[in-house]
């Protein structure tokens, strides 16, 4: 079983992720980004990680919005998402073209049957389709074309208000991709993207359980769902989506596309798999599509969340002694053993050897599209890099943890680590632990 799955990202990420290759189960790839850089990824897929599974997520919700959502700062279609509307076709170019977001009518029953062809198409052969010469012959020799683990369907996204439209549609493109099963030899799987309206409606909840149960799979993602500042109501709703699709539908897979350590709790209540990003995919809003700068952060694990730089260095500084300590307070991985030296043995080495490392920035000026303009501080790469290798090891030994330990064991270590640190945050900051707790323990 495929649980942990890491989510690309960028080029430059390639090496991180063949580097750790070891340390996680499969790979995500948006199909922006694919139809964007086909050539690269299709060689980073049939390369040291071809031993991974993939599957794409086909975005086809970024043609719903606000045309602006998709736009550069010049005001034309960034062109990540201009490649895949040429994949995708009709009837995705024609309205794009008029400037105009698609809409459920555009669809009829020609378009759909095509579009779903387009779209599943383009998931299951455009990775080892965009392989070059030189590699494919290779390939072929070895005879190890990549093709991903499954196909999902097109699918738009939901809100509580716009429901009644979009979940028709989303229920006729899955059932047209059913239909198609066959020619691709491979599973079809849904994915839910909806908002929290959209979540806490228990009505529409189990109309998705009753409408999605038809596929070989589910992936979700809620729209700007940050585990550590939802509410318990919401917690609760993802845990009992959870459940009653397993219950309803026990042998079939059910992924969470964005999620953090509460979502890898529910690897016990029988989610599937959760996939994350370089550090800075545990959450996404559904708009813009693509984009956005990733800020480092220090991953603390006592609290199974990134803190910032000048939150962390403090806590460090007051906590920590010696590298000792650094190692049974706040990280004994490999990477933070090799960075805190061995023999340090005062707070300030310590200190100095964690800002070194981990929190070195530069300043850096943001100019927006008003006019305006802010002074920031932008990570150093290579502390950035730091932050990513701690994070990724700490994220492996949590599932693994997961794997063997049992809940309740689980929850009483997540607030025993939270005691130790809970001092440097204020009730609010902190108080996701206790809603996590809550959740998980009423069960
Ligand atoms: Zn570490």
């Amino acid at each position: 079983m495929h649980k942990h799955w890491l989510r690309y990202g960028t080029a430059a990420e390639q090496k991180h992720m063949i580097k750790y290759k070891d340390k996680y189960d499969g790979i995500v790839i948006n199909a922006s980004m694919l139809a964007h850089t086909a050539k690269s990824i299709s060689r980073f897929i049939h390369s040291e990680v071809n031993n991974k599974p993939y599957f794409i997520d086909p975005m086809t919700h970024a043609f719903q919005h606000d045309l602006a959502k998709i736009k550069n700062d010049k005001n034309e279609i960034k062109s990540s998402i201009e490649k895949l509307i040429e994949e995708y076709g009709s009837p995705i170019k024609e309205k794009i073209e008029k400037g105009q977001p698609v809409k459920i009518d555009d669809f009829n029953t020609d378009n759909l049957a095509n579009f779903t062809l387009s779209v599943l198409g383009f998931q299951y052969k455009h990775i080892f389709a965009s392989l070059d010469d030189e590699l494919k012959e290779y390939v072929e020799y070895i005879g190890n074309y990549k093709k991903p683990e499954f196909l999902i369907a097109p699918y738009f996204y939901m809100t509580k208000l716009n429901s009644s439209q979009w979940l028709p549609l989303n229920e006729k493109l899955i059932n047209k991709s059913l239909e198609h099963k066959d020619e691709y030899n491979r599973d079809i799987y849904a994915q839910l993207v909806i908002d929290k309206s959209f979540l806490v409606n228990e009505d529409l909840m189990s109309k998705v359980i009753e409408k999605y149960s038809n596929v070989d799979g589910l992936i979700y993602w809620v729209d700007d769902f940050d585990e550590t500042t939802a509410s318990k109501e919401e917690l609760s709703a993802i845990l009992k989506f959870v459940k009653d699709y397993k219950m309803k539908n026990p042998s079939k897979t059910i992924i969470s596309l964005y999620g953090g350590y509460f979502s890898q709790l529910l690897l016990k209540y029988d989610l599937s798999g959760v996939v994350h990003g370089l550090e800075y995919g545990e959450m996404r809003g559904v708009v813009p599509v693509g984009g956005g700068i990733p800020r480092s952060k220090f991953y603390l694990p006592a609290l199974r969340k990134r803190i910032n730089g000048s939150v962390i260095a403090p806590i460090v500084f007051h906590e920590v002694n010696n590298s000792e300590e650094f190692y049974k307070k706040i990280c004994n991985c490999s990477v933070c053993k090799k960075n805190i030296k061995q023999d340090v043995n005062t707070k300030n080495e310590v200190l100095k050897n964690f800002d070194e490392k981990y929190l070195l920035s530069r300043p850096i000026e943001i100019n927006y599209k008003n006019g305006s303009s802010r002074a920031t501080e932008f990570p150093l790469i290579e502390s950035k890099i730091q932050c990513l290798y701690h994070y990724l090891e700490e994220k492996y030994k949590e599932f693994e943890k997961i794997e063997k330990i049992e809940i309740t064991s689980l929850l009483s270590e997540l607030i025993n680590d939270r005691d130790n640190f809970e001092q440097y945050f204020s009730v609010d900051e902190i108080a996701y632990i206790d809603r996590w707790v809550h959740v998980l323990k009423d069960d």
